[in-house]
């Protein structure tokens, strides 16, 4: 768990820039036949999938669905009617901890999470709300939601490290929060993680 920790905790919270994998999992082999390259359609059908709005409690799981790429809004400072209101409003899942504020304020569509682990709650909100696998993974931003475009080269220049020079794919870029994102190592950790949760999702 120390991985899912420092990825999705610490250094997104440090508002570190963060490398991102937007093929298919590469497995340990390199094996090009997992890997999808080509030209990349950022908005990959994201607005035909369901949307969530997670409660204060789920911000790693937030994190996960984003991911996953599917629009899922965080925002802890929202009080439960707002937050009924909101998800009602936006056609959005609401995915709460909170038997009450479902049982009393009644959202249209609602996931009551039950564990405590964030791979299983994703397993839960898979399962309730039959979810399709994504075609690709980290086209949005994992911090604010926005949808990930390319970088120009100005935004490469200016914010990729020297230590991932070396990754050859596509940089993108959140125009919302300015985080500059690419391949490598951690987000293929990532990957294999939720491969490990959802393995009926993934190449095996
Ligand atoms: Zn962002």
């Amino acid at each position: 768990m120390s991985i899912i920790t420092t990825v999705m905790g610490d250094r997104l919270l440090e508002g570190h820039v963060h490398p991102v994998y937007h093929g298919r999992w590469r497995d340990e082999s390199g094996s090009s036949s997992l890997h999808r390259s080509g030209p990349v359609d950022y908005t990959d059908r994201m607005t035909e999938q369901p949307r969530f709005l997670a409660d204060a409690m789920l911000a790693r799981l937030a994190r996960w669905l984003r991911v996953l790429n599917f629009d899922t809004r965080h925002d802890p400072s929202i009080h439960d009617p707002e937050l009924v209101q909101m998800a009602d409003r936006e056609d959005r899942w609401l995915l709460t901890r909170d038997r009450a504020l479902v049982k009393e304020l009644r959202p249209s569509k609602a996931v009551l999470i039950t564990r405590d682990d964030p791979l299983r709650q994703l397993t839960e909100v898979v399962e309730q709300c039959e979810l399709d696998k994504p075609e690709r993974l980290f086209l949005r931003c994992l911090v604010c939601n926005t949808p990930l475009r390319e970088a120009t080269d100005r935004e490469i220049r200016d914010r990729l490290p020297p230590s991932a020079e070396n990754y050859p794919d596509t940089r993108l870029y959140c125009p919302h929060c300015q985080r500059l994102y690419w391949p490598g190592s951690h987000t293929q950790r990532m990957t294999r993680t939720l491969a490990r949760a959802l393995p009926d999702w993934f190449d095996r």
